[in-house]
């Protein structure tokens, strides 16, 4: 069984950064370590059968759901190998259900693992990444837990075609989505290509009340790259 955890941080402060080269952090200065902000990124299946066009979750050719114990171990891990830090004394810590697996398809298993971990650790946030699935319960969604949606296109056939599963909702449809969280959905725009950017149609489905808009280019891969996908670069506006 293969599963992809991370384990990073961010210095605090680049929280704010808003120009190109923002996110470059130099050695000179002290920038930040995990008692500011600790996020670790977690599996939620081994494989997925979504198979997206862009991403390397697809040369995996078996697929299985992630027990909630999986889960939480993987942050389990991730912690065994931070001596020193530990959750409690950190201003920050963020669970980010982003890695393998599109969570909704083992939500079950999620929402337990969220509820063991903030038992274990009271402060924890949790980001739950989806691609958007028609049917899905939203209504859980409040407080410390947050809701990512991976958007990847704002032309509805064409993101139908770069997530190649049936019950996808429409832009509309994730645009009505409102949930109790402490935080604004976050709008994970990771773009494979820059056709794939509209800021009408980002400004009509997306209201900005209600969802923040994170833009980022796609991990190249083996994958994206046999479907002839670009880097998803936008000159001046990618923190890259
Ligand atoms: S749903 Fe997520 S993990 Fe699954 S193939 Fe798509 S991007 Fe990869």
């Amino acid at each position: 069984m293969l599963i992809e955890t991370t384990d990073t941080f961010l210095p605090y402060y680049t929280k704010d950064a808003s120009s190109q080269h923002s996110n470059a952090i130099h050695g000179k200065y002290w920038v930040g370590d995990r008692s500011e902000r600790w996020m670790v990124g977690v599996s939620t299946m081994s494989g997925c059968p979504v198979k997206c066009k862009f991403c390397a979750a697809g040369k995996l050719k078996k697929w299985r759901n992630l027990t909630a114990g999986e889960i939480v171990d993987q942050v389990m891990f991730v912690r065994e190998r931070n001596h020193g830090n530990d959750p409690i004394f950190c201003k920050e810590f963020k669970i980010n259900y982003t890695r393998m697996g599109e969570p909704f398809l083992n939500i079950h298993n999620v929402r337990k693992a969220i509820t063991a971990i903030t038992e274990l650790h009271p402060k924890t946030h949790h980001y739950v990444s989806t691609i958007g699935l028609k049917g899905s319960d939203f209504s859980w969604i409040k407080d410390n837990i947050t809701l990512q949606i991976s958007l990847h296109s704002l032309d509805e056939e064409r993101r139908k075609w770069l997530i190649p599963i049936n019950n996808l909702m429409t832009l509309e449809e994730l645009g009505a989505i409102r949930t109790g969280s402490n935080l604004k959905t976050t709008i994970n725009l990771t773009l494979v290509d820059t056709k794939d950017f509209d800021i009408t149609k980002l400004r009509k489905y997306f209201d900005p009340k209600y969802f923040f808009v994170k833009l980022s280019p796609i991990n190249e891969n083996d994958i994206s790259k046999g479907n002839d996908l670009g880097k998803g670069v936008i000159e001046q506006l990618n923190l890259v």
